[in-house]
């Protein structure tokens, strides 16, 4: 048992921390308050290999596993949550559905492009009457010339402005439930595909979240993703390796809470002395510290079961709601150890505080991940 991660691992999360210091730290705020997504971070991004991580070369991507994606994530996530909320919705939705359950064309078509940074990529699953029930899904698809008609909307979907590629889910037989959802893959240039309303959200706020519509939007059978009527479960199999990148977010969030925490600690002075002094203080850290470091073991943990091909399905469950519950109570703690300072914008604990909450709704609430542990545990 291994619990560090090796060279070229720790080179993977230094060059990322680098990067993200150096070209995301300076315009954070300014991003949050413009709730502007930087496009203009793309080519960089790509270049790095970070908007192809866990694809094979032959694919445009840079060949990497869940340990290495989780590590990256984390460390965009210490330094910009929206940064790295965006990232993951491109790599392990949308684009890992495509390499999971694409054809060989779809990959070469769809997948290549997203890999390199060409395109960007959003994943619709959510719609308004089906959230934590997503097998609820009412947007439809009908046969149409050899295609499908596909009418309806798809709510709360991050990168839905952004994106050139999407893929979604939609009915192909209402009578079969859940078996009667089928994916596809839609790009912008389809008529009657557009994305809507953006969300003016407390947190995440350079990650742009949207509607998207489909109104009478031709899609080509061969845009089909796997069998008819597989879209549902291929959906669930996708977010199983989703949740690790949000734990993984979840814990980057904590992170740079608790490291902006020790900071302030150990430069506000009262009673004579610097805060961190205080045992209050000490205890509070001493808490967040261990936390953390919880979170990323069991991140870390499901990650390697996921490279090693295990299911992961309780694993990563378990490791999303510990770790966003973590940035949680960690940030909220830092904003605590800031006093009147952590609740202005002129410190950034309280952006950690707003951004760490989506961690616990975002790919399935806290109660849906305890829905999963529970189902597991109980069926032994
Ligand atoms: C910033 C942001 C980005 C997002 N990005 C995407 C994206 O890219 N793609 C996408 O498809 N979706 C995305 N979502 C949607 C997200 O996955 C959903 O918001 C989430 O799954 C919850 O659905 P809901 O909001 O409809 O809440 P609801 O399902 O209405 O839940 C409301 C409350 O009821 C609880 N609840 C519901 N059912 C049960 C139950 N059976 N037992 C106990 N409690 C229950 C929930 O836990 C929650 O507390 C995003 C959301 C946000 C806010």
């Amino acid at each position: 048992m291994n619990f560090e991660l090796n060279e070229e691992q720790q080179q993977i999360k230094f060059s990322v921390r680098e990067f993200a210091e150096s070209e995301i730290r300076p315009h954070v705020m300014e991003w949050d308050e413009a709730q502007h997504f930087p496009v203009e971070l793309r080519p960089k991004l790509a270049e790095l290999g970070l908007l192809g991580v866990l694809f094979p070369e032959q694919y445009g991507g840079a060949g990497m596993g869940y340990v290495e994606y989780a590590t990256i994530i984390e460390e965009l996530g210490r330094v910009c949550g929206s940064v790295g909320l965006s990232v993951a919705a491109h790599n392990s939705l949308c684009s890992n559905h495509i390499y999971t359950f694409g054809s060989e064309d779809q990959k070469q078509k769809y997948l290549v492009p997203l890999a390199k940074g060409e395109s960007f990529g959003a994943w619709g699953l959510t719609e308004s009457q089906a959230g934590s029930d997503s097998a609820g899904t009412r947007t439809s698809a009908v046969r149409s010339n050899g295609g499908w008609n596909v009418n309806g909307s798809k709510n709360f979907i991050t990168n839905a402005i952004v994106c050139e590629t999407l893929v979604a889910v939609a009915v192909t037989e209402k009578e079969k439930g859940n078996r009667g959802i089928s994916a596809f893959i839609f790009d912008k240039s389809m008529e009657g595909f557009r994305s809507d309303k953006k969300e003016n959200k407390v947190g995440m706020r350079a990650s742009e979240t949207a509607s998207v519509v489909f109104e009478d939007c031709y899609v080509p059978d061969e845009n089909r993703l796997g069998n008819e009527g597989e879209g549902f479960l291929q959906a669930m199999h996708v977010l199983d390796g989703g949740r690790i990148s949000i734990a993984a977010l979840s814990v980057g969030i904590a992170q740079g809470a608790y490291e902006a925490a020790i900071k302030y600690a150990k430069g506000r002075q009262q009673f004579g002395k610097p805060i961190s002094e205080f045992q209050a203080i000490q205890f509070k850290l001493a808490d967040m510290a261990t936390q953390i470091e919880c979170a990323r073991l069991l991140t870390q943990q499901a990650a390697a079961m996921k490279d090693a091909g295990k299911p992961v399905t309780q694993k990563s469950a378990m490791a999303k709601v510990f770790a966003s519950e973590t940035a949680v109570r960690v940030s909220e703690e830092s904003v605590q150890i800031h006093g009147g300072y952590g609740y202005t914008k002129d410190y950034p604990a309280e952006k950690y505080w707003r951004d760490s909450k989506l961690c616990t709704i975002g790919e399935g609430t806290s109660e849906i991940q305890r829905m999963v542990i529970a189902k597991h545990l109980l069926r032994a």
